[in-house]
């Protein structure tokens, strides 16, 4: 039998749409059908084969269907400091007056990731790689909600409580905890369809060298992904510096980190022989342009771009509209150009956004594309709203003028996850209610009671 012969059986059929696929073979498909058969999609063209049954029939004139967002680096339970951390200059963690992870405890977490991961979700992000203390709780949580994760246990040997004060204390016995509470975290969830433990070595200033080539080690034997923050800051670089007579990304180098499981976040600071090592190693860059830009940086992503590193995307602490982040992305790569040229263009954004973070991850063979065979993580944008309109090039609308808040309904694995804007899984109300009393007892334990 030929393959319009076979008989296609479907648990949903997604018709008239128009496919955003991130695939550079077809990128855009308008009147697609897209078959999802057992979590998977199953067909991918301009119209269903000639017999098919289908459980459900999805007809979506003018909606744009995308790839989940692949959102790579995020602390969901710093939910708490938003509204306030934007505009102090500096992360959360080395930032003083704002609450600590620290000082979160378990249930204060779970209520924060709940809230962070579900506002992610909303816009389209179907994974994050989401690094925090309480790990064990947290990815609990956001599992709830059906999003697919790459956790991880945040790792340091640095006393953490004195960071903020410009105190940089190394301490074996801090390491080995949680570094123990990471792999727990990976045995823990080893067998999860749907999560992908990675170590997250926080930066190498909280991170010793030998704890450093420890992690390598680790991460070398059980093929883990490393996700750590790099170049984020003068502050970084200078104690680390000091501490090495070295940049943060040769330091890395030094352990056996920097290689293709290398995922740096921010990449701020970085000479031009750090960037040569990282392209030459293929580690991937994270590029976090709205939260770099709101501390008055940029990241030299133009740079990294042209000597061929892998950029992915993420939102970070700041609000999870992954939409919104490849128009900063855009935007600040132009601004540092100087202009418009063929190097940034919506598709490249749009590339970062999906595939890029997928191989980053190293899922990009399952993900971050809509491909027959490739798992049905797909994001329906409302495209009839009149912002979106008209339908001339639906992915350079959807880059320049969309947002997450267009986002109709989210599935992973062809599970779904968002219709008609709202979570099928959880009770928004209950979720946003839970978050907002624990940011109140956290923020007034600091004694800045925004609520008076
Ligand atoms: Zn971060």
């Amino acid at each position: 039998m030929t393959q319009t012969d076979s008989l296609y059986d479907f648990d949903l059929l997604l018709l008239d749409a128009i496919a955003l696929t991130a695939d550079a073979l077809q990128p855009e498909i308008r009147d697609c059908a897209i078959g999802i058969k057992d979590g998977r999609i199953t067909w991918r063209d301009t119209k269903p084969p000639e017999k098919y049954t289908a459980a459900r029939t999805l007809r979506l004139p003018g909606h744009f269907i995308t790839p989940g967002f692949v959102n790579t680096h995020t602390h969901s339970v710093l939910s708490m400091v938003r509204g306030v951390a934007a505009d102090l200059g500096f992360a959360p963690s080395y930032t003083p007056g704002i609450p600590k992870g620290t000082q979160v405890t378990p249930p204060q977490a779970r209520a924060l990731a709940r809230l962070g991961a579900l506002e992610a979700l909303l816009f389209g992000s179907t994974v994050l790689g989401d690094h925090f203390v309480h790990a064990d709780v947290t990815t609990q949580a956001m599992a709830e909600l059906g999003l697919r994760l790459c956790p991880s246990w945040r790792i340091h040997d640095v006393d953490f409580s004195k960071v903020a004060q410009g105190q940089w204390q190394h301490a074996t016995a801090i390491g080995q905890s949680t570094l123990e509470a990471a792999l727990q975290l990976h045995e823990r969830w080893a067998a999860h369809p749907r999560v992908q433990v990675n170590l997250a070595a926080h930066a190498v200033d909280t991170c010793s060298n030998d704890f450093l080539k420890e992690i390598a080690e680790i991460s070398r034997v059980k093929d883990l992904v490393v996700s750590t923050h790099l170049g984020q800051s003068r502050t970084e670089v200078d104690r680390v510096l000091e501490r090495t007579g070295r940049t943060s990304t040769e330091v890395l180098e030094d352990a056996g980190l920097l290689n293709q499981r290398l995922m740096g976040g921010h990449c701020i600071y970085l000479t031009s022989s750090d960037i040569a090592k990282m392209a030459n190693a293929g580690a991937h860059a994270v590029h976090i342009p709205k939260c770099n830009a709101s501390s008055g940086r940029l990241a030299p992503t133009h740079l990294l771009k042209a000597a061929g590193v892998n950029i992915a995307l993420a939102t970070d602490t700041q609000h999870g509209d992954m939409v919104e982040l490849m128009r900063w992305a855009l935007m600040t790569a132009r601004v540092q150009e100087g202009g418009v040229n063929d190097n940034w263009q919506p598709r490249h954004v749009f590339h970062m956004a999906t595939l890029g973070g997928a191989r980053a991850l190293g899922m990009h063979n399952n993900i971050g594309s809509i491909e027959v065979g490739k798992a049905a993580d797909l994001v329906v944008f409302d495209g009839n709203r009149p912002h979106l309109r008209p339908h001339v090039n639906p992915l350079g609308n959807l880059v320049h003028t969309g947002q997450g808040r267009d986002v109709r309904m989210v599935m992973v694995d062809g599970y779904i996850l968002v219709e008609h804007g709202l979570p099928t899984q959880v009770d928004m109300d209950s979720v946003c209610a839970e978050a907002e009393t624990v940011a109140r007892e956290l923020w007034g334990h600091e004694g800045r009671h925004y609520w008076r």
